[in-house]
């Protein structure tokens, strides 16, 4: 409870904040143990909640007990093992501990001068990630490149349409501009061409595994030029969200680079796992590309929000969003020693993320997180072998990564049969989803704590629907 002038005392903040230390460790241990999918109907949460906010102040006793109450059961099972709908959604002790401390410091990292920890951390810890993953070096602070850490890829692509819209618009009129991609990316491509103003927008058809074909590309753009439009921007996935398929990126930049198009590439999930050499063979040609996207806040056991936006050149960058009115001059940024973060996104201000990045890296190592990566994706080929096995089952997709996707070869309603097995076991959860009217299952694998143990519970689930 608040004291005297609305104040908190450090000591009563201890207190508490032991409190829910312990409570946050015991959820942790139970939370394998929760519901994935809360047993709530709507409304029934909104309707344990008084209609207005408390005119006197409560205790955090009372707070406390509201979680449990309250919060735990409406809460979607993301972080259990037997999580396997969407991506996952990452988090893990280091990244969490570290929220905590930068709630605590509060900062507001817009510009190096209100901040120049998060500004310079984040610096640094981007351009490990460089090496890290296997990324162009170009894309270092200290080459014409850089990365700053975005809330979402979603936001990252956006960006990256703003961009070049920006750069293609000073030449061409807006209303003729044209954004690409392939047909299975991801919805934010084409939602990021719409808000930044693309008025033609090409979804590129794919291969067999889903990839996008350079020739269709080229195909399209022909037909456009023919018509008087002219091609901006192109972007690639590297891991799309249907099945993980990887667009070939050294042709699709090769066209980028005679049209004079950005060329971006989204690899939102798939580019955690670049911090295992075995898997670069899936992002050969980025060093041709413009900017590039991936989420730690998916798979690399680091807390939304934390997604990773690469530009190999910033001077564009900086060209669009670039606005300096006089009350957020500084000294530091007028001798042009210092990155001002709010050059690189559209909002001003910005979170201090960079700490729970730089805490996963160091508190697991590079060795730590590519055995939690490797783990995943064996357990995904297991899987993907016991489906292989299995005369009624078949693989819509190759599991190159540790998404599987597959189907029963009797068709869509018994793939829901299975779906409604898994989801009703309580076990495990998997989102369906649908490629050309076939339905099929997405396994995907990636929670911090999934092990074997959580896919012999699913395979039960789906052999028992056979
Ligand atoms: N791109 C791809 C390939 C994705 O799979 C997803 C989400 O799953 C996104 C973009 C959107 O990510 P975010 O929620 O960070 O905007």
């Amino acid at each position: 409870m608040v004291g005297k002038n609305g104040l908190v005392r450090p000591d009563e903040f201890r207190k508490n904040a032991h409190a829910l230390v312990d409570w946050i460790a015991d959820y942790l241990e139970r939370s394998a143990d929760l519901p994935i999918v809360p047993a709530v109907a709507p409304g029934e949460l909104k309707a344990r909640l008084p209609a207005s906010a408390p005119e006197a102040p409560e205790s955090f006793d009372e707070l406390m007990a509201d979680l449990d109450r309250i919060v735990v059961p409406g809460l979607t099972g993301w972080q259990n093992p037997g999580w396997f709908a969407y991506f996952p959604g990452n988090s893990s002790p280091p990244s969490l501990l570290a929220e905590m401390a930068t709630a605590a410091f509060g900062q507001q990292g817009m510009m190096w001068a209100t901040s120049p920890i998060a500004t310079e951390l984040e610096m640094v810890v981007l351009d490990w990630l460089v090496d890290l993953l296997g990324l162009p070096q170009g894309w270092k602070m200290s080459g014409p490149g850089g990365g700053a850490i975005q809330v979402s890829a979603s936001d990252s692509s956006h960006l990256a349409l703003v961009v070049s819209r920006h750069r293609a618009q000073a030449t061409n009129p807006i209303d003729q501009l044209v954004a690409y991609t392939s047909a299975q990316s991801h919805s934010s491509i084409e939602k990021g061409a719409r808000v930044a103003g693309f008025k033609h927008f090409r979804a590129i058809d794919v291969d067999d595994e889903f990839a996008m074909r350079p020739e269709a590309l080229e195909a399209a753009i022909a037909a456009d030029r023919e018509s008087g439009l002219i091609p901006a921007f192109v972007c690639s996935t590297v891991g799309t969200t249907g099945t993980t398929a990887t667009d070939p990126i050294e042709p699709i930049a090769a066209i980028a680079r005679r049209e004079g198009m950005w060329h971006h590439v989204d690899a939102a999930f798939v580019g955690s796992a670049m911090i295992c050499p075995e898997f670069r063979v899936h992002q050969q040609g980025l060093e041709l590309v413009d900017s590039y996207v991936f989420n730690p806040h998916k798979w690399l056991l680091t807390n939304f929000d934390c997604s990773v936006f690469y530009v190999a050149d910033r001077q564009p960058l900086h060209e669009t969003l670039s606005i300096v009115p006089p009350y957020l001059r500084s000294a530091a940024a007028t001798s042009s020693e210092v990155v001002d973060y709010r050059d690189w996104q559209v909002p001003l201000g910005r979170r201090f993320r960079a700490l729970k990045l730089w805490w996963v890296l160091r508190y697991y190592g590079a060795e730590g997180l590519r055995s939690v990566i490797r783990r995943h994706v064996a357990l995904g080929h297991d899987l993907a072998a016991r489906i292989e096995a299995e005369p009624d089952l078949e693989l819509v997709a190759p599991a190159r990564f540790s998404l599987v996707c597959f189907r029963h070869r009797a068709g869509n309603e018994a793939t829901d049969r299975i779906v409604e097995a898994i989801n009703s076991s309580g076990a495990s959860y998997v989102t369906p989803s649908l490629i050309d009217e076939r339905r099929f299952i997405r396994v995907s694998i990636g929670q911090t704590y999934t092990e074997a143990e959580h896919i012999d519970r699913l395979w039960k689930s789906i052999a028992g629907a056979l």
